[in-house]
């Protein structure tokens, strides 16, 4: 009996020694992953630099041992075999866009082995790119994105010879790193910036393998290869900047930027391996809604190009964001349209909750946002896309809801008793802020909120023209001497979570 127990306890003791030098053990190769990752990006940050003067990618005319066996399962294809193996490993590809298209694309150019991977991208990690840049990881939020995917990349094939640059792509740097790649990637998400990459890669007389996505719908081509059009040749004018939307506008499912991403990466090995495109004066369709893929042909090359045609008068890189009239980011464009008396910022509107002035509160975004988050008052859901449609009736609902407020509008609807109790809950003297501000003196009778605060001013102004007209023909009472006083909240909802309350969901 005696000598069980203290077995027991021996392997009992055994185990938590064993436990104790396991937790050690993960320490350490904890360290050590730090250690080289941190190695590693010094590396990197230091060739970035350099990099500028980049030699060109050694050519290889022999597969290691390490290689045929990496790359068996496509050195056994009779389409591409050893020479189309080595054709790429001497091949430098530039990826232009670290986000939903260029980190699939990035992947598989490296797990096939690519020479040479440079990656540009001047913007940092945030939460809001993982669910479909997929080489970026949740505690690399906040850190370059080129290098992110480099990292990611590293592990995976650490054979290939990878470049980040922490940059914006322009006019003034595009020539100087496009010229030392053989194949260039266009996975951003802007006009300018496709413009830019255009006329560099035929100045340069690169391959430019096109992608973009949006929604549900990708698209895919090449341009400027085996004699086909380049951007220019089919869209010889920029579209008006306000027709352009992109991912953080109009959203997008991970999954197409995915698919399209990956087809990016095949056509630059195809390119790279001397198979060659499939895309030259062709694009892809994807629809993903509908499960379907559609080829349609382009019209070829223009003589009459301004940058690949007979003529060229476009010689030089030029001025793409004035071209194009338009940022070469995706980063949020804060439009002004109002002036100054018919806006508030977030904080005056807090203010505005917190004395309990009456009004009515509009909110322009589309349906499906709502149901993500709202401000904490009653509000009144006309989508902006309403208002360009048909102003009058939008106008019409607004004013019959400042009736109802007139009259001691009441509602069941709970989001109403919260903002209720919000309201309450303030008076008592929660953050509550010195008003003293001259607006308190003319208070708005309708303020107007949208997501970033661009929306909200041209629904401002339609409604203000609207109300305006009907005062003028007699067929609205609400105005008073002062007439309706109609603003919108400077930078809407983001602003309200920057300025008020940072619990506040951001999207
Ligand atoms: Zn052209």
């Amino acid at each position: 009996m005696e000598s069980t127990d203290s077995a027991t306890l021996f392997s009992a003791e055994l185990k938590k020694q064993l436990d104790k030098k396991d937790q050690e053990i993960e320490k350490l190769k904890k360290l050590l992953e730090q250690y080289q990752e941190s190695a590693c990006d010094q590396n990197f940050l230091r060739h970035e630099r350099e990099d500028f003067h980049l030699a060109s990618v050694d050519p290889v005319s022999r597969l290691s041992k390490n290689d045929i066996e990496r790359y068996s399962r496509q050195l056994i294809l009779p389409e591409f075999g050893v020479k189309g193996q080595m054709k790429l490993q001497s091949t430098s590809v530039l990826i232009v866009g670290a986000g939903g298209l260029g980190c699939p694309a990035a992947v598989y150019l490296a797990a096939a082995g690519i020479g040479r991977l440079g990656v540009v991208d001047y913007d940092e990690v945030e939460l809001s790119n993982l669910h479909r840049q997929i080489l970026h990881t949740s505690d690399r939020v906040g850190i370059s994105k080129s290098l992110s995917i480099v990292r990611s990349c590293q592990r995976l094939n650490s054979r290939v010879e990878y470049v980040p640059y922490h940059l914006q792509l322009s006019s003034d740097n595009a020539m100087d790193i496009i010229s030392r790649y053989d194949i260039v990637l266009d996975a951003t998400d802007n006009v300018a910036t496709r413009y830019l990459l255009n006329d560099a890669c035929v100045m340069a007389g690169k391959p430019l393998v096109s992608g973009s996505a949006l929604r549900f719908e990708g698209q895919l081509t090449v341009y400027n290869c085996s004699g086909g059009p380049c951007y220019r040749c089919l869209f010889p004018q920029p579209p008006p900047p306000e027709t352009v939307t992109n991912c953080a506008e109009g959203g997008v499912i991970g999954v197409v930027p995915g698919i399209i991403g990956s087809m990016q990466a095949l056509e630059a090995i195809k390119i790279g391996s001397g198979i060659g495109t499939s895309y030259s004066q062709r694009m892809l369709l994807f629809d993903a809604l509908d499960g379907t893929f559609r080829c349609v042909k382009l019209r070829p090359r223009s003589q009459a190009c301004v940058v690949c045609g007979e003529q060229p008068t476009v010689t030089q890189l030029i001025d793409y964001v004035q071209f194009c009239g338009a940022a070469a980011t995706d980063k949020e464009q804060e439009l002004k349209v109002l002036d100054k008396s018919s806006r508030i910022s977030a904080k005056e509107y807090h203010s505005m909750l917190t004395s309990g002035l009456d009004h009515v509160l509009l909110d322009v975004r589309p349906e499906v946002e709502m149901d993500i988050c709202q401000l904490p008052h009653p509000n009144i859901n006309i989508p902006y896309a309403t208002f360009t449609k048909d102003v009058q009736r939008a106008a019409s609902q607004i004013l019959d809801k400042m009736e109802d407020l007139k009259h001691g509008y009441h509602s069941n609807n709970p989001q109403e008793d919260q903002a209720y109790r919000y309201q309450q809950q303030h008076k008592r003297g929660l953050n509550t802020e010195p008003s003293d501000e001259a607006w308190l003196t003319n208070p708005p009778a309708i303020v107007c909120v949208c997501r970033r605060g661009n929306d909200s001013q041209f629904a401002v102004r339609m409604l203000q023209k609207e109300i305006q007209a009907r005062l003028t023909r007699g067929e609205a009472d609400h105005g008073g001497d002062q007439g309706i006083k109609i603003v919108d909240i400077r930078g809407g909802l983001h602003a309200w979570a920057r300025h008020v309350d940072d619990q506040f969901p951001v999207y």
